[in-house]
């Protein structure tokens, strides 16, 4: 079968639109026409070669579609469904799976990395064993998500990362208490989803800080009740504040920057509060904080992927959205062809955008 594709051949050039072939679905694997993706930091880490990969490589991890085609041994999904895309399969019977973590299972990133496709002679990887950027994907059973025929694929395709990590941090990692207090350290694409994530779980105080006035603008929209840009004082000061002089019961950062956010966010945690690191430092990062703040009994915890069990997250999270209580036509803000995909970093990073999404026609 033929396809098309953005390709990576080598981290810091532009990605090449390719003709692509893959083969039939092997067992426990399914075939789905990719038919939008979201273009998530992550991503560029790998464009910009912060993150390790194999090139060349079909980058985005970030999708949904429709099952075409489904292998032997596949009962979950059937052709014809709509799917959203998990980029970390779980395999169900190691021991995080067993205790309900499968968003860490030990065999997560092995089930997922192995090539299925190639350009001519080229043998290509996916990221995450997904490859969203390219106008189809095989993928096991297990990462294509059944969800409700009638919510658009845009929006659908944003809950296969940016949005499950942000608002899962918050309700799941965290588990944000009604009336709590909560400061959110980057209001980029994961940090606005944090913001409505403590929204929803009723935290009555938000305090959204970033560096972008823009950004904290749309953090308001998201529900941030206080905004404190970080280029005019230390956000601590402010925070606590803001909060009689203790600080928050939960901070978050959703950035991924080594110095400043990292412990800032630790620093405006209250006594027995908790801090959640949502964004990925560079692999191999050092961090270097005061012992008295876990003396006074913080958590500081990571989140990874929200915390998130996908299967029931990814229809729970999209019927929120149906409800009216998630937003996620707010989260677009452009979209883009696949074969404009370059032009769809550039946005990003120059802090255009909370989200684009790619089509595929
Ligand atoms: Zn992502
Ligand atoms: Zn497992």
């Amino acid at each position: 079968m033929m396809a098309k594709a953005a390709v990576m051949y080598e981290p810091n050039t532009p990605l090449k639109m390719e003709e692509i072939a893959f083969g039939d679905p092997g067992p426990g694997e399914v075939l789905v026409k990719m038919m939008a993706s979201g273009v998530c930091h992550s991503d560029w880490h790998m464009v910009k070669g912060e993150w390790p990969s194999q090139p060349p490589i079909v980058l985005g991890h970030e999708g949904a579609g429709i099952v075409e085609e489904v292998g032997a041994n596949v009962s979950a999904v059937k052709p014809g469904d709509h799917v959203v895309l998990s980029w970390y399969p779980s395999c169900g019977t190691c021991e995080m799976c067993q205790k309900g973590w499968p968003n860490l299972c030990f065999r997560g990133p092995t089930t997922a990395n192995k090539p299925t496709m190639n350009a001519g002679e080229t043998e290509l990887t996916q990221m995450a064993g997904l490859g969203t950027f390219g106008s189809y994907t095989v993928v096991p059973e297990v990462a294509a998500v059944p969800i409700d025929k009638d919510i658009p694929f845009p929006q659908a395709a944003l809950v296969g990362c940016g949005v499950t990590t942000g608002v899962g941090a918050a309700i799941n990692t965290a588990q944000v208490q009604p009336g709590s207090t909560a400061a959110v350290f980057g209001a980029g694409g994961v940090g606005l989803n944090v913001i409505q994530g403590c929204a929803i779980a009723g935290a009555t105080t938000i305090i959204a800080v970033d560096l972008l006035d823009n950004k904290l603008e749309m953090a308001k929209e998201f529900g941030a009740t206080h905004t404190i840009n970080a280029g005019e004082g230390d956000p601590v000061d402010r925070i606590k504040e803001l909060t009689g002089g203790f600080g928050t019961h939960y901070a978050f950062e959703a950035i991924g920057l080594v110095e400043a956010p990292f412990l800032q966010s630790i620093r405006c945690t209250r006594s027995r509060g908790i801090t959640v690191w949502v964004g990925h430092a560079p692999f191999g990062t050092p961090v270097t904080m005061d012992a008295r703040d876990l003396i006074m009994e913080k958590t500081v915890i990571g989140s990874m992927y929200g915390t998130a069990k996908p299967q029931i997250e990814f229809p729970r999270l999209l019927a929120l959205y149906q409800a009216g209580k998630l937003k996620l036509d707010e989260l677009i803000t452009r979209q883009f062809p696949v074969e404009e995909i370059n032009d769809a970093f550039t946005a990003l990073a120059n802090g255009e955008v909370a989200r684009s999404t790619l089509s595929f026609d």
